[in-house]
């Protein structure tokens, strides 16, 4: 079969490899569409430059898999043709964590992320164990599927940490991909207004053509339009899917009295002055990794339920055999969700 390593230096190698064959508790999955995170650029395609969980060991890539059961072990319950969204994490299954369905948190040596320490999406097949399998709703597409099984995922993690609902208004620093998606998952759990910042203008225009946000500000200015916007009380729930210490710092500072702050965005870092922006002020401040089993298993049936669309989100679709150019467009951060597909 046909797959796609990353070997670092922003460059795609394309190998053939033999097409796996499941053990027990395992399933082969035909893929069908297998996105591009953006931790996938910033810690494997530029360089190599992750440690502990985000390390690459030169695996097929892509972590964002979703596609149709063709082979079972033994043991198995799903069937051939079973539509499924890959959890991308396998723990011990015996921690903490695991036990809680957080298996992105495994400590253990054994435990492995597709795409990072076992492969993952970038090939024609991908050997998946059973229990990191969720059906996929009939109404829901392959391309919504792989997008649930990290971005969205992430995003819906950080909204159901501090408990966005109707009673809040939401801001958004980052409109990529998991930023759109945050938007996107705020909106439908009720939170209004949704202000979504960013510092390109390509990004924020496809935010208010997606109609994901009621306002799309540039970095500099935002915090003081922000205040206008909101009489001065800020916005009662605020999430970073940036990673920029300018963009962490506006969702600090634009949070309301009271109010909840999440980090998603990953790497580098923030000062905060602690008195003036998180105490006298009553603010908490949470930091949020991926999502469990059991939340992505209810994002599914919500997104079911409320006929929303992830792949709302993709801007480029791009075949295996132009991986090169489907990492490239990624890379330059300016657009919406890229996405592998199949057929
Ligand atoms: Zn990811
Ligand atoms: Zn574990």
């Amino acid at each position: 079969m046909r797959g796609v390593v990353l070997p670092g230096g922003s460059r795609v190698e394309h190998v053939t490899v033999p097409v796996p064959e499941p053990g027990p508790g395992q399933v082969l999955v035909g893929m069908k569409a297998s996105s591009i995170c953006g931790s996938d650029i910033r810690s494997i395609y530029r360089e190599h430059v992750g440690h502990g969980a985000e390390a690459y060991r030169g695996v097929i890539a892509g972590h964002e898999p979703c596609g149709k059961v063709v082979a079972t072990g033994d043991g198995v319950h799903l069937t051939s043709a079973d539509r499924v969204v890959i959890y991308h994490i396998v723990g011990c299954g015996l921690c903490d964590e695991c036990r809680h369905g957080y298996e992105i948190g495994c400590t253990q040596p054994s435990r492995a992320a597709y795409g990072w320490q076992r492969d993952g999406g970038h090939a024609d097949f991908l050997l998946a164990e059973e229990r990191s399998c969720l059906l996929l709703p009939d109404s829901l597409s392959f391309v919504d599927g792989a997008l649930v099984s990290c971005g969205f995922g992430t995003a819906w993690e950080a909204l159901l940490r501090i408990g966005v609902s109707g009673q809040d208004g939401l801001l958004v620093t980052g409109l990529g991909p998991v930023g759109l998606a945050a938007a996107m998952l705020g909106r439908a759990l009720g939170a209004s207004p949704v202000i979504g910042v960013d510092i390109s203008s390509s990004r924020r225009e496809l935010a208010m053509t997606l109609g994901l946000v009621d306002q799309a500000l540039a970095g500099d200015a935002a915090l003081s339009e922000i205040e206008q916007l909101t009489s001065g009380a800020g916005l009662s729930a605020t999430l970073d899917c940036s990673g920029a210490a300018a963009a962490r710092s506006i969702a600090i500072r634009a949070t309301a009295r009271w109010g909840r702050c999440a980090f998603v965005g990953e790497g580098g870092e923030v000062t905060i002055d602690v008195s003036q922006e998180m105490i006298h002020r009553q603010v908490s401040v949470h930091g949020s990794w991926v999502t469990s089993v059991p939340n992505m298993k209810l994002l599914l049936a919500r997104l079911d339920h409320w006929g929303l669309h992830p792949e709302q989100i993709v801007t480029h679709r791009f075949s295996l055999a132009d991986a090169d150019a489907a990492y490239q467009t990624a890379d330059a951060a300016v657009s919406g969700k890229v996405c592998l597909v199949w057929e």
